[in-house]
């Protein structure tokens, strides 16, 4: 069950709701959104209807879902969620379709500032790049932790992009969260619970791949720990599965987008690069994504992709861009989507 308070609820009326749920021996889980914020109860449900919460001042709906996910449920919010990254606010929601770039990995100033401005020529709005990389091999760049993280933000401060980048440790969560506008949680840590729950308490938004074995409701119940803990501003990010496909470097689960829309209140984007995994692929499956209803796309761009320390036979380079910036300029009108440009 989920209790909707009103736009304008106050914390006392917010805690009156969870004091009377937990003196009727239930837990209540405050999660706050842009614009609401609903309590999620657990417990004896009928106890909860004896309660006659819907009176309480300040609540604006009692909702009793059907689906293992509760907070990030579309059935209390039929109305898709915006998210709002960074202080220039730039919008990841239905009425937009974001373009998130830049490098897989931060590798110097240099570099990461030639990605960004690409990203920006390209119609970027917001700046990726891994100073925390989860890498298969552990012989692989494992990225240039903090110095990496003060570069992205030098590089925010040159171009203006708000910064989406991964952490992969709960003891890292905190200092990610004092560089980053987005945290990223990648496919490998898609259901590392606790470093979930910990981005969820750290109140920035978060994207949140989905794992490359995991199912939508996997997927899901995932952004449901985020949500728990008090954070309700997450983006799913589809980045591809694994399948017996060889061809690609994962299988894009296109129909993963209206899946989860269909679901979910969250915003979903899809990764065109870590999907592919071919730099070839890219621009076509940035067509689908938008074609499919997607909500924005993160691609790698690099200026010297042969010697990228980290996926560069998926990195775009500048014609590319272009091609991309094309797709999505005639493209996303036809979706009913503008530019997300900063709001703020
Ligand atoms: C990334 O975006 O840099 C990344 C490692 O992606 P994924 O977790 O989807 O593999
Ligand atoms: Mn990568």
């Amino acid at each position: 069950m989920v209790i909707v308070m009103a736009p304008g609820a106050t914390d006392e009326q917010i805690g009156a709701v969870v004091d009377r749920v937990s003196g009727a021996g239930g837990e209540a889980f405050v999660s706050r959104g842009d614009t609401r914020t609903i309590v999620g109860l657990v417990g004896d449900i009928d106890r909860f209807h004896g309660l006659n919460l819907r009176a309480l001042p300040g609540v604006a709906e009692v909702v009793r879902i059907s689906t293992p996910f509760k907070l990030v449920s579309r059935q209390h919010h039929p109305q898709m969620s915006t998210v709002f990254v960074g202080e220039s606010r730039v919008p990841i929601g239905p009425d937009t379709f974001t373009l998130i770039a830049g490098p897989c990995a931060v590798e110097t100033a240099e570099q990461t500032l030639a990605a960004a401005q690409m990203a920006v020529a390209a119609g970027a709005t917001l700046l990726r790049g891994g100073a925390f990389k989860p890498r298969s091999s552990p012989y692989a760049f494992q990225g240039l932790g903090e110095d990496g993280l003060r570069i992205l933000a030098d590089v925010r401060t040159e171009t203006g992009l708000p910064v989406v980048t991964e952490v992969v440790d709960v003891a890292d969560v905190e200092l990610v969260a004092e560089y980053a506008d987005m945290l990223q949680i990648g496919t490998r840590n898609a259901q590392n619970f606790t470093l979930l729950q910990a981005v969820g308490e750290i109140g920035k938004p978060v994207m949140l791949k989905r794992g490359m074995s995991s199912t939508i409701e996997e997927w899901l119940m995932a952004a449901e720990y985020i949500a728990q803990k008090g954070n309700l501003e997450v983006v799913l990010c589809e980045r591809g599965i694994r399948t017996f496909e060889k061809a690609t470097r994962n299988t894009l689960d296109i129909s993963a987008v209206p899946v989860a829309h269909d679901l979910a209140h969250l915003p979903v984007v899809v990764d065109p690069s870590h999907s592919g995994g071919r730099r070839d692929l890219v621009v076509p499956l940035s067509r689908a994504a938008i074609a499919i209803g997607a909500d924005g796309i993160i691609v790698d761009v690099h200026p010297h992709p042969d010697t990228a320390l980290c996926d560069g036979p998926q990195a775009l380079v500048d014609g590319d861009l272009r091609a991309l910036a094309t797709a999505v300029r005639q493209l996303a009108p036809l979706m009913d989507r503008s530019p997300a440009l900063p709001t703020a």
